[in-house]
């Protein structure tokens, strides 16, 4: 399969590294509106292609795209000193009116994934702009929140995440909701599993890990700057569930009809992805608090998405 990526900084060039390194596609085409960076990374990533894969490696203009069958736009700016998070977005929306009408004019049957921040928005903006089915409009959402509930809860019971069920709902960002009530591990309740290998969840476990999940992107940022590895993989993770029509259940963001008493918004539940896109949404069953934090969390978001003028 051939992929596109739009937007050559740290976490599209992350995701290129992430799909040559895992073999997932036969093409990684890299474009942006600094084709120099483009050529840097395509090249970097390329020399580390042979140790692993045989993915191709190029940075071309919108052109190359043609044959993508996915396309992740990574493309964005940078919040300016003293920039109000609205007028960023503004920004970032004007960027996307370029990017999805170019990628649009090459390849329109494409399933686009998007990574730009705020996700939630970015992705709703996206369907907007492009008038495609939203199941074919995937944002990257809570993929990274969910996988580190899932490591922290493992590490803390002793078990493997991959056997540890859990989920974060909602928007990529402070409203995010952890989905405890429902957590599995195994077939089992988490209450159930904690007293078998006798580690307890004790309000005090519970907060170190909902401040865990909740605040990393901030911890990383204040000690790199950035953060791009971790989303790379959750990107290549998405794709290679699209490309293998692996009817994976992963929790990623796309505009939904109705969630919670909210109308027409862009959040994370998890969902069944395969060959085209989203292929079902798996609601989750809640307690009264996460249902309402996941009604404020909706909410928070579509005020802003209706702030955003397109
Ligand atoms: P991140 O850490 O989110 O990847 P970066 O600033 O490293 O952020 O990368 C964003 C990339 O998006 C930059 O390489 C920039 O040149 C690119 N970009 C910004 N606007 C456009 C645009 N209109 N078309 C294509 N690429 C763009």
């Amino acid at each position: 399969m051939k992929v596109g990526i739009v937007g050559a900084g740290m976490v599209g060039s992350s995701a290129g590294y992430a799909l040559a390194l895992m073999g997932i596609a036969s093409s990684v085409v890299l474009v942006d509106r600094d084709h120099g960076l483009a050529v840097a990374q395509a090249e970097d990533i390329a020399h580390a292609v042979p140790f692993m894969s045989s993915t191709m490696v190029e940075a071309r203009d919108y052109n190359g795209l043609a044959g993508a069958s996915v396309v992740i736009l990574a493309a964005g700016v940078s919040q300016k000193p003293g920039e109000t998070r609205l007028a960023l977005l503004e920004r970032n929306a004007a960027v996307f009116r370029d990017v999805v009408g170019n990628v649009l004019r090459v390849v329109p049957n494409a399933i686009l994934l998007i990574a730009s921040n705020p996700v939630d928005i970015m992705t709703q903006i996206t369907v907007r702009l492009s008038g495609l089915p939203a199941s074919r409009v995937i944002g990257s959402g809570t993929i990274l929140d969910t996988a580190r509930f899932r490591s922290l809860l493992g590490r803390h019971l002793g078990i493997s995440p991959q056997s540890v069920h859990a989920y974060v709902l909602g928007e990529h960002g402070d409203s995010e909701v952890l989905a405890w009530s429902n957590a599995r591990v195994g077939s089992l309740s988490l209450a159930d599993v904690a007293a078998q290998v006798g580690s307890a969840i004790t309000a005090n476990v519970r907060a170190q890990i909902d401040d865990g999940v909740r605040n990393a992107a901030y911890k990383i940022i204040k000690g790199k700057g950035a953060t791009y590895y971790g989303i790379g993989a959750g990107l290549a993770r998405i794709i290679k569930a699209i490309a293998q029509d692996q009817q994976d259940v992963l929790t990623v963001s796309v505009v939904n009809a109705e969630i919670q008493g909210v109308s027409d918004v862009a959040l994370s539940i998890p969902r069944v992805i395969g060959a085209d896109g989203v292929m079902t949404d798996l609601f989750p069953d809640l307690d009264v608090g996460e249902r309402d934090a996941l009604h404020r969390s909706a909410s928070l978001l579509k005020e802003t998405v209706e702030a955003v003028t397109i």
